[in-house]
């Protein structure tokens, strides 16, 4: 039986539901069973939860900053209520249950906020020092900037590299991240770039888009997500 892996959709204003291929196909290659979950689920979360094996937390707009304490920065973005809601709760959840999730993009915001930390609402207006791009002007399948990763970590061991060149389409980011996570990645200005959890067998959260990359056959990529389903197993992964 493949694992079951949960991906978060989001909602566009004409009231379709969202959610690009790529997320899909890299879940199916590495092996496991995509199930896009749509906003609104809060009545089914209690089902949803025992049957999922794994939760991929996807890209998307911006986080509420009341969520973290906040009130709106000038150049906070779109933000959708009811998918910050489903999104925090399924991760809070799927985290007591000690199962598999992987964030990307906005999805490691969303990990981060869920157990407590904040986020950059504009890394561009809220540092003072010069940042990089990370709204790349370049294809999606394009690698522009480069990520240390921090040795001995759980991201280190499946990507066996400690220097990564990622791709990137964000204004935001994590800001500070509460014990158990730790900052795993980091780009040259500075700006957290991964995230993972010391107390979990996979909880792993990536600023950049892993799942655009998988079709161009990035090693790092690829190992990413065929770890994650491996973890979503039973019996899970050695580390
Ligand atoms: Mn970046």
């Amino acid at each position: 039986m493949k694992p079951i892996i949960g991906i978060t959709m989001d909602v566009s204003k004409e009231k379709q539901y969202v959610l690009n291929n790529t997320y899909i196909q890299a879940i199916q290659q590495a092996g496991g069973f995509p199930f896009p979950i749509p906003t609104g689920m809060e009545e089914e979360q209690e089902q949803l939860i025992e049957m999922l094996d794994g939760l991929l937390l996807t890209g998307g707009g911006d986080i509420n900053p009341l969520l973290f304490g906040e009130e709106p920065h000038r150049q906070l973005g779109e933000v959708s209520p009811s998918r910050d809601s489903i999104e925090v709760t399924l991760a809070q959840k799927m985290l007591n249950l000690d199962k598999p999730i992987l964030g990307i993009c906005r999805g490691e915001q969303v990990l981060n906020v869920a157990i407590g930390g904040d986020l950059y609402q504009d890394i561009y207006a809220q540092n003072e020092k010069d940042i990089l791009q990370h709204i790349q002007k370049a294809p999606r399948g394009h690698l522009t900037h480069y990520v240390q990763v921090e040795k001995g970590s759980l991201l280190e061991s499946i990507v066996g590299q400690t220097e990564l060149q990622v791709n990137s389409y964000h204004h935001q980011a994590v800001k500070q991240v509460p014990k158990p996570f730790r900052i795993v990645g980091i780009a040259s200005d500075g700006i957290v770039e991964a995230i993972e959890s010391t107390a979990h067998r996979f909880v792993i959260g990536v600023q950049w888009h892993p799942e655009e990359l998988v079709a161009f056959n990035d090693t790092a990529s690829c190992r990413l997500f065929e770890k994650f389903i491996k973890s979503c197993k039973k019996g899970g992964i050695d580390k």
